[in-house]
């Protein structure tokens, strides 16, 4: 039967990884998949989520399935984390939420949610965005617009752009923004800017769809909440997909939380129902591990402590690493000023270099990343940032 599929072409960044993989150079650097790397290129466990382990090998006593909506206390701390302590949708019990697998499975399910309301529901994204965005929201048989971005040649946001365009989106739209940590660009909007979308939103009647995936990434835990929290508490409904793949590094696991804001408590039981029956017809329920780590951490003072601050050193590492890469860019002689990448926010940077030049980068010098020129700054490292500010200069000057 399944002779009359078509072949596809593999995966850009899977196939990046396997070409990676079969390089001999022994000074080869991968700055491809988005997985966070520490200085000696490992994706280590983090040592807050290697102690909630312990703690759920002794206190799990069964597994027999949980509740359709997952693990209670993980969407508990989620939510605080992502809207706040004192969330005002959250005191007047306005939001629906379930635990769902990954990332992914969050922006299927809501998306799924969504063709329920509307068949013929459009979603706008950004023009770029993450790749996957598209069949994870398109396959759902949703129609997907874009809104301008960002500008390769200013590496800047085309902000006045972007907001003409969402003048134009029509009530019941949707329209997807990434709360922060902008993937691939790495280009967030200002608080002035989240306003300015905050007040087209309310005027237009869009439905704001937040994808949530690098949070305490950009600029901390709680300011990196700043954009969604905005919508959150002006506008009367909002969709969320959070991940916890990236700052809790739980990549494999699966953990991933799907919420609506609702207009009112009515509708949060409909939406609440409603999601969990989406999810019982994709995969029942989600798998409750990864949820269960994150729920001991977010309620035990001492191991949110000890992640917080783990998060707070992926976050400095990176930070540093985008400034020693534009001084070093400097320092070997670029004629192309690089310090945009010092403004650019979370794990990915956009080089603003063509794809010929990526290219080149791969060819002649074995430093991997993808053709629109994201690079995933959390692979280089203090050993390879020489070599590849070496590279970069060479292939652009
Ligand atoms: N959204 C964005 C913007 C992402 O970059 C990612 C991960 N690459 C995700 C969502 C989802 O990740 P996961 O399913 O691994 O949690």
């Amino acid at each position: 039967m399944f002779e009359v599929l078509p072949q596809l072409s593999p995966d850009p960044i899977l196939g990046l990884s396997a070409a990676f993989k079969q390089d001999t150079n022994p000074n080869k650097i991968d700055l491809g998949v988005g997985v966070y790397k520490d200085e000696q290129g490992n994706t280590p466990i983090l040592s807050a989520v290697a102690k909630a382990q312990q703690v759920l090998l002794e206190r799990e006593t069964s597994k027999t399935y949980i509740t359709p909506q997952g693990v209670q206390g993980f969407i508990d701390g989620m939510l605080s984390l992502i809207l706040g302590d004192k969330s005002p949708v959250m005191l007047a019990d306005r939001v629906a939420a379930v635990q769902a697998p990954g990332g992914c499975g969050s922006l299927r399910i809501l998306a799924e949610l969504l063709t329920r309301v509307n068949k013929d529901t459009k979603v706008w994204v950004s023009d770029p965005t993450w790749a996957n965005h598209i069949p994870l929201i398109g396959n759902a048989g949703l129609a997907i617009e874009t809104y301008p971005y960002f500008d390769k040649a200013s590496a800047s946001i085309r902000f006045d752009a972007m907001l003409d365009a969402l003048k134009k989106v029509e009530k019941g739209d949707v329209v997807l923004l990434h709360g922060c940590c902008h993937n691939p660009t790495g280009a967030d909007l200002t608080h002035e800017q989240w306003q300015a979308v905050m007040e087209v939103a309310k005027e237009r009647e869009f439905l704001p769809f937040v994808d949530i995936a690098y949070q305490g990434f950009g600029d901390g835990i709680e300011e990196d909440a700043y954009g969604v929290r905005l919508l959150c508490e002006n506008l009367p409904e909002v969709i969320i997909a959070a991940s916890c793949s990236k700052n809790f590094g739980l990549y494999r696991e699966r953990v991933g939380l799907a919420a609506i804001v609702t207009a009112d408590t009515k509708t949060k039981s409909i939406a609440q129902a409603q999601i969990q029956n989406v999810a019982r017809g994709i995969y029942s329920m989600p798998p409750s591990y990864g949820g269960a780590l994150v729920d001991i951490i977010l309620s035990d003072v001492a191991l949110k402590q000890e992640w917080q601050s783990e998060v707070n050193e992926m976050r400095n590492r990176m930070r540093t690493l985008r400034s020693l890469l534009v001084d070093k860019l400097s320092e070997y002689g670029a004629q192309k000023d690089f310090s945009f990448v010092n403004q650019q926010k979370g794990m990915f940077s956009f080089l603003c270099i063509s794809p010929e030049q990526v290219q080149k980068m791969r060819s002649e010098h074995s430093v991997y990343f993808v053709d629109s020129s994201r690079v995933n700054i959390a692979g280089i490292s203090l050993s390879n940032v020489d070599d590849m500010a070496k590279a970069m200069v060479s292939v652009i000057n």
